[in-house]
């Protein structure tokens, strides 16, 4: 059974597949011919992945799933959150983006914040939703080198280190994306069983 990740990014690719039950195979945009930009104009983290699962079923005619996560900083009123792409500019830039939230935390107490994940899955005509949350503190200063985007500003709870500072299996354990895919591939296991 094939179901499309809405993505083009092969390590979120890869590890999705090695955790899937064997007899689901896992494929990418690219992999079904999609090199268009899928609409992402949603207001929530959850209207967008519905966005995306709904575009490719409807283009596309797979059964699929989609992802979008934001960081929420409690002292920004839940900002950047699904802005948290281009929260510094259409460039993108996860280094532009860090300097703009600890600029705007300078000389804040309250530097708590949340990971969020949302899945949105269409399989078999139904739709289901996954959340994944890790909440956390944006540190003073950028901590550590592994990792992507927000990750060397976000100590999660109960750590010192920041995400950037753990392996990938570290921040896998706790993180808002591990959550949201160990419910989902429970899902999907559970639906083809
Ligand atoms: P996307 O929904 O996965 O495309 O992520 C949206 C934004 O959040 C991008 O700027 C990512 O770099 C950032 N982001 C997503 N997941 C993580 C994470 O696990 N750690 C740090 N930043 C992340």
């Amino acid at each position: 059974m094939k179901i499309v990740f809405a993505t083009n990014n092969p390590n979120k690719l890869k590890e999705i597949q090695a955790l899937m039950p064997t007899g689901i195979e896992i494929v990418s945009l690219k992999d079904i011919g999609c090199t268009e930009d899928i609409p992402e104009t949603g207001k929530t983290l959850e209207a967008n992945a519905f966005q995306k699962a709904n575009y490719l079923k409807e283009h596309y005619g797979y059964d699929c799933f989609a992802d979008d996560t934001g960081l929420e900083v409690n002292a920004l009123n839940g900002n950047p959150g699904v802005y948290s792409a281009r929260y510094a500019g259409p460039q993108r830039s996860a280094e532009d983006n860090m300097a703009k939230i600890l600029d705007e935390l300078k000389g804040k107490e309250n530097r708590k914040a949340q990971f969020r994940t949302a899945i949105a899955l269409i399989l078999n005509g139904e739709e289901y939703l996954f959340e994944g949350k890790v909440e956390g503190q944006i540190s003073q200063a950028k901590l550590g080198e592994k990792g992507f985007g927000y990750d060397p500003i976000f100590i999660p709870e109960n750590e010192t280190r920041s995400f950037a500072q753990m392996s990938m299996e570290e921040k896998g354990a706790v993180s808002h994306r591990g959550k949201a895919v160990r419910k989902l591939v429970e899902c999907i296991g559970r639906l083809v069983d």
